[in-house]
């Protein structure tokens, strides 16, 4: 186990601490076949200043075949691109058009008809990259490959946003139940990530490749990318937490990462164009460090055998798994980054939803459990007075629907006081015991017994008429006696004075009910105690 945990640590360290692929050495992939399809893009102004990124890409050896070449430029995510071939030279933004070689996909693109032979390259000028790692894809070949490669991508982008907004609508069912603000935050989560996915994927703003926000498209996505880090650094802590941590302690370390990170994101879309890279830099640096602080966290909550932080340890590693990738220059993330991104964060969402449910279910469990404790009278076991009370309401409302009948019995243990003072109080409280024990075996269900304080009890009898209900409250009188004698406790006869009621007419509520079946127990204590009395009206 330890060898692993610092296995992680070094294999994380060194993907996120490492040189990944840097452009310009190798600023572009080829890849792809050529295409027949007109292009869609405009004549560069003549007094358009080059954009500051450019690549050569050669033909292949022996020269261009004679045929029909796409040339496209993806991931510029921003900015101008001009492609120049033999004298021609056209300019796209990712607003002119999307490509022909996808439908959804952000990028610009022409087709040259080379010479069979020649030897003269396409360049390609593009807007330098925000980040490093982000280096533009391009595309050159001979039919367009529209539904190959595309049809997939689009089922992963479009899957992982279905993924996303379905959490979040689960998450928001579960709010009312639970109360639990964490449910709001987490559906909050899987919307804002809805929203960057989309801008990142090009859905969000079909046809159109990105959101409308021509010309602030890079402020945009860095701003978005902030808040989606930060929101998602929330999460970890949340997850690596779990229940063990102090809730006071828990909310500082989310409410710090939130503020932070909400300041970075106004910061991201308010500052200057020129700080946009740096900013976008930053963010990413931030990010990875406090993403190690969780893992070192994380990590050590599993070395102490705590093993909440296993789902946080599976939420977090694709992202690890990326920065790895990125660090090995893998051509694979770099054609298919976003996918790679897309899947990471659907995948984080899942494993966090999974945690979630399981907070739920600790939380009803809880809520459960509380009730319980509320609702039962700690010496005896039996519901208390309130759950006496409310389940008396509950019977009297369905003996008025169904006319059936319902009789209660109020039971008050004859000189109990007396019974404490000889025998003491512990005494005292086994007599109630025992007698509790007697009710038991008078009712039918657990629920239908209720100590209502001190030494009255209350009996509920649904369905049951007045004389079945005085039949059985004789028999209780000899369960008690019983159950009495079997405490042996020298010269004790446990009796008590029980007053019966049968549902009336008259009855206006469950409340004039109990007082008649009261009335009848003090008419039993003045008859001479040890007895049960039916209340007459
Ligand atoms: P009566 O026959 O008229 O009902 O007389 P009583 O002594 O049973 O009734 P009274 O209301 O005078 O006394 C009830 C006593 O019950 C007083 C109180 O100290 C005692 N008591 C109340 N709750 C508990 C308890 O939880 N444990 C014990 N041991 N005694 C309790
Ligand atoms: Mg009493
Ligand atoms: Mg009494």
């Amino acid at each position: 186990m330890a060898l692993l945990a610092v296995l992680a640590i070094v294999v994380v360290v060194v993907g996120f601490t490492g040189r990944a692929a840097r452009w310009p050495t190798d600023a572009y992939l080829v890849t792809g076949q050529a295409t027949t399809e007109p292009p869609q893009l405009r004549e560069c102004p003549a007094d358009a200043p080059l954009p500051g990124a450019r690549a050569e890409v050669r033909p292949p050896p022996g020269g261009w075949p004679g045929v029909p070449q796409a040339v496209s430029v993806f991931n510029v995510f921003g900015g101008e691109v001009r492609l120049e071939y033999a004298g021609r030279v056209l300019c796209g933004h990712m607003h002119d058009a999307r490509t022909r070689d996808s439908r959804f996909r952000a990028g610009v693109g022409m087709v040259i008809v080379p010479q069979a032979g020649s030897q003269e390259p396409v360049v390609a000028y593009w807007s330098p990259p925000l980040k490093p790692g982000w280096i533009p894809t391009i595309r050159v070949g001979a039919p367009s490959e529209v539904q190959h490669v595309d049809t997939l991508r689009l089922v992963v982008r479009t899957a992982c946003l279905a993924v996303a907004l379905v959490l979040a609508a689960t998450a928001l069912m579960a709010y009312p139940g639970s109360r639990d603000w964490t449910f709001l935050g987490y559906a909050l989560l899987c919307a804002l990530s809805v929203v960057w996915q989309g801008m990142l994927s090009g859905l969000v703003g079909y046809p159109e490749p990105w959101l409308p926000v021509v010309g602030h498209e890079q402020r945009w996505f860095v701003g978005l990318s902030c808040a989606g880090l930060g929101a998602m650094l929330c999460g970890m802590w949340l997850l690596v937490a779990g229940p063990g941590l102090d809730a006071l302690v828990r909310r500082r370390m989310v409410l710090a990462t939130f503020v932070s990170w909400l300041a970075a994101t106004v910061f991201a879309l308010l500052a200057p164009e020129a700080w946009l890279s740096s900013t976008a830099v930053g963010v990413e640096l931030a990010f990875r460090l406090v993403y190690l602080a969780i893992l070192g966290w994380a990590l050590q909550r599993l070395w102490h055998h705590q093993y909440g932080a296993i789902p946080a340890l599976a939420a977090m590693a694709p992202f690890a798994a990326i920065a790895v990738l990125e660090r090995a220059g893998s051509r694979l993330l770099l054609e298919y980054r976003v996918e790679a991104i897309q899947l990471s964060i659907t995948w984080f969402l899942a494993v966090s939803a999974y945690a979630l449910n399981l907070r739920l279910g600790r939380l009803r469990r809880q809520r459960d459990e509380m009730q319980q404790l509320a609702e039962t009278d700690s010496l005896t076991g039996l519901p208390n007075r309130r759950a006496g009370l409310r389940r008396l309401d509950e019977l009297f409302a369905r003996a008025r629907h169904h006319g059936a009948p319902l009789s209660v019995a109020f039971v008050d243990i004859d000189h109990f006081k007396s019974i404490n003072d000889e025998y003491g109080h512990e005494a005292g409280d086994r007599v109630l015991m025992a007698a509790a024990e007697a009710l038991r075996g008078a009712v039918r269900g657990p629920v239908e017994a209720a100590r209502m304080g001190g030494e009255e009890f209350l009996v509920l009898l649904p369905g049951v008429g007045a004389h079945a209900a005085v039949q059985r409250m004789e028999a209780l009188r000899g369960r008690l006696a019983a159950q009495g004698s079997g405490l042996r406790l020298d010269g004790l006869v446990l009796t008590a004075s029980i007053g019966v009621a049968s549902l009336q007419a008259s009855d206006a509520d469950a409340a004039a009910l109990l007082r008649r079946a009261d009335g009848a127990m003090y008419v039993a204590k003045r008859s001479g105690r040890d007895q049960v009395q039916l209340a007459t009206c």
